[in-house]
């Protein structure tokens, strides 16, 4: 990151004082922050072109229209996807997940297939594949993370044994929210192609930190959130090929997303209007657009390579304070932007609360992880999780504070 002050200056919920220090927001993989732009964006959009999209013919309806497709087609940029017809407006990543869920794996899935997943999933991307193969009576397995004092990574050699014919879906997260861990999403994508299973990537912590493209990842479908992205919360994407989400038989039905009604039954439109029924988050929408544009004026390489400098540097500070054990790969395995750890002494959310006296913003519990958390021994991490306006600076503060909180617990 060239000038990280200039980047700092566009954020303005960082220049405010917590406890009587300076905040310290290292709880990215949570939300991120959102840059003056796409504040200004829903300003502008609710000052100016706040109207219904789609069904109206006045001005403000054409222009919020033409602002919301504008988002889907940036959007479609962003991840490189070939049509912005494959851009579904969601939620985010836990209702992108849950409709391919309910559409895709109940009219594909049968009694007998299997679903394959990792141990690092976020029970975003776990619960909802075990809710499916109960209905329809299919198994989920795992992928395993390599063990014990483990470098977190996946164990690639037992796709050998696991991508059976009976694998119909394989659903897996690109940067894992706990350990960090990048996976090889185009290894996997290929390797389940190679059987005929149908891919669903996470994104939700790889969007807004390195440069994603859906063709060269060779995936069906991607999911993520806008807010972990610096765009607004509510707002995320299902991205799916063309051919899939044509077919696909929409989860939620109402207005918009038909094109002619009788009393005894309804045609769909094709995607994407077949995929969102009613009116949608227009302003989130259009505000996640801009946050496309302000991240890639930054430079998505550049955002990859100062998370993982950060990161880097939190790992080595971070492995010298007393009786702290570092989660996740090492020895300069591939590691996204964020560093989990655990005192044997100390829970984790004592570490956040008393940290949170130092001005930080640390994440501390299962992470929504809960089966890995088990297989690792524990019941909760603390996480730093780092993002382009984050300094080196802010790292001596969180090792300062660890090195408080250990003293005081521990002596
Ligand atoms: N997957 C991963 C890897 C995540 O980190 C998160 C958010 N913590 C989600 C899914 C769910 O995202 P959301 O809550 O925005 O739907």
């Amino acid at each position: 990151m060239s000038d990280l002050a200039r980047t700092r200056a566009d954020f303005p919920i960082l220049h405010q004082q917590v406890n009587g220090k300076p905040l310290v927001y290292l709880d990215n993989g949570a939300t991120s922050q959102k840059p003056r732009r796409v504040i200004d964006a829903l300003v502008h959009y609710y000052e100016r072109d706040n109207s219904n999209v789609h069904r109206g013919l006045h001005a403000l309806s054409m222009r919020a229209t033409d602002a919301y497709e504008g988002a889907r087609a940036r959007i479609a940029k962003f991840i490189h996807a070939a049509d912005p017809a494959e851009i579904i407006f969601t939620r985010g990543t836990t209702e992108s997940i849950n409709i391919v869920a309910h559409s895709w794996a109940r009219a594909h899935l049968k009694a007998g297939d299997v679903i394959l997943t990792t141990e690092m999933e976020h029970h975003s991307n776990l619960v909802p594949w075990q809710q499916v193969a109960r209905a329809v009576g299919a198994t989920v397995r795992y992928i395993p993370v390599l063990g014990a004092d483990a470098e977190g990574g996946l164990d690639y050699a037992a796709l050998d044994t696991l991508l059976t014919p009976e694998v119909k879906l394989l659903a897996f997260t690109h940067i894992s929210n706990t350990l960090g861990t990048i996976n090889d999403a185009a290894r996997l994508c290929a390797r389940a192609r190679a059987i005929g299973a149908t891919t669903v990537i996470d994104a939700a912590q790889s969007i807004g930190h390195a440069r994603i493209d859906v063709q060269a990842l060779g995936c069906d479908f991607l999911a993520f959130s806008g807010h972990k992205m610096c765009g607004p919360t509510g707002i995320g994407v299902l991205y799916g090929r063309r051919a899939l989400l044509d077919q696909l038989a929409p989860d939620e039905t109402g207005g918009g997303m038909v094109v002619s009604v009788t009393y005894e039954g309804a045609t769909w439109k094709p995607s994407p209007e077949r995929h969102e029924a009613g009116t949608p988050n227009i302003a989130d929408a259009i505000a996640l657009g801009a946050a496309c544009d302000y991240l890639d004026e930054i430079g998505r390489d550049a955002i990859a390579a100062h998370d993982h400098h950060l990161a880097q540097i939190a790992m080595e500070k971070l492995s010298v304070v007393p009786g702290i054990r570092i989660i996740g790969p090492r020895g300069g395995q591939p590691r996204g932007g964020l560093v989990s750890f655990a005192f044997a002494e100390v829970h984790a959310h004592d570490v956040v609360t008393f940290a949170d006296e130092d001005g930080l913003a640390l994440r501390g519990g299962h992470h929504c992880n809960q089966p890995l958390m088990r297989k690792l021994g524990l019941t909760s991490t603390t996480r730093a999780s780092f993002y382009l306006y984050n300094t080196a600076a802010e790292i001596d503060v969180l090792v300062a504070s660890l090195r408080r909180i250990q003293k005081f617990f521990v002596g």
